[in-house]
């Protein structure tokens, strides 16, 4: 359940400038697809139309088939994870912050989710700038701590489709890898689209897609890109 489908999709945040130019790709029920390339490619706004931030007017994106321009809203989001870049949190303890995945979620499913992600030792904490009668100031999370909120509540909800937009901001080798190993077990049997800044993320996704100017360069797994000798090869 949850299989992707991009058909020929163009976009534009300003029709001067086109930024995807016939996107055609897919990402089977469970299988995990990773998007690379430079900066400035069009990688995250894949993910922002799948999520439906924008509607495209050219093309055709699908979910089991279904356009995604005949799903409301909240349906489509039910079925999608995300866990964006930059993850803004609710004025609220971060607890909340991770229950907003299913409220009716028990505090020892929240506690579970945020140990998987490995934020349990400050559920109760509140994030930075929290406003109470007192002046009470909360803690401050740094990028990653934030992502793995996002992670936590994404472990919570266990939707059917994941969308991971990983941070391109330096995170320390121990973070990465904690965060990794987090994203590997949510991703599991799930159907997972990763735009992938970090390489070593994508050497086990189903197929992995090169995107260049709006356009994809190459795809295929990582031995064959790597045998093609390409862009994607020069990455590494
Ligand atoms: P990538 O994720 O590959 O770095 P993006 O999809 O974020 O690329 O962006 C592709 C291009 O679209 C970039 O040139 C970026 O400046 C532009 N862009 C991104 N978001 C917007 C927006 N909301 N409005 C206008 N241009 C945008
Ligand atoms: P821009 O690049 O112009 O900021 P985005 O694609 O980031 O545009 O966001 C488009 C809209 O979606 C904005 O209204 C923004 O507030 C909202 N948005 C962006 N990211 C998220 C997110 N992770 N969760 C919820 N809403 C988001």
């Amino acid at each position: 359940q949850g299989g992707i489908r991009f058909d020929n999709v163009h976009f534009a945040y300003d029709p001067e400038r086109p930024i995807l130019k016939g996107i055609s790709f897919e990402v089977p029920a469970g299988k995990t697809v990773a998007i690379v390339g430079p900066s400035g490619a069009g990688k995250s706004t894949i993910s922002r139309l799948l999520y439906r931030f924008y509607d495209i007017k050219q093309g055709a994106i699908t979910i089991d088939g279904q356009d995604v321009r005949d799903v409301t809203q909240s349906s489509l989001r039910s079925v999608i994870g995300m866990v964006p870049q930059d993850t803004v949190l609710f004025n609220d303890t971060i607890a909340y912050n991770i229950r907003y995945g299913r409220i009716s979620a028990s505090e020892d499913e929240v506690l579970k989710a945020a140990e998987i992600a490995q934020i349990g030792t400050f559920i109760r904490s509140l994030p930075d700038g929290f406003k109470t009668m007192v002046g009470e100031r909360g803690l401050k999370l740094s990028g990653g701590e934030k992502q793995r909120v996002a992670i936590a509540r994404t472990i919570l909800k266990a939707p059917p489709i994941l969308i991971l937009d990983e941070a391109t901001s330096a995170l320390d080798t121990t973070t990465e890898q904690e965060i990794q190993s987090a994203l590997d077990i949510v991703s599991q049997n799930r159907t997972t689209l990763v735009i992938a800044h970090r390489l070593s993320t994508v050497i086990n996704a189903d197929e992995i897609i090169v995107l260049r100017h709006g356009e994809i360069a190459e795809r295929g797994t990582h031995a064959e890109l790597l045998e093609q000798n390409g862009l994607y090869a020069s990455m590494w």
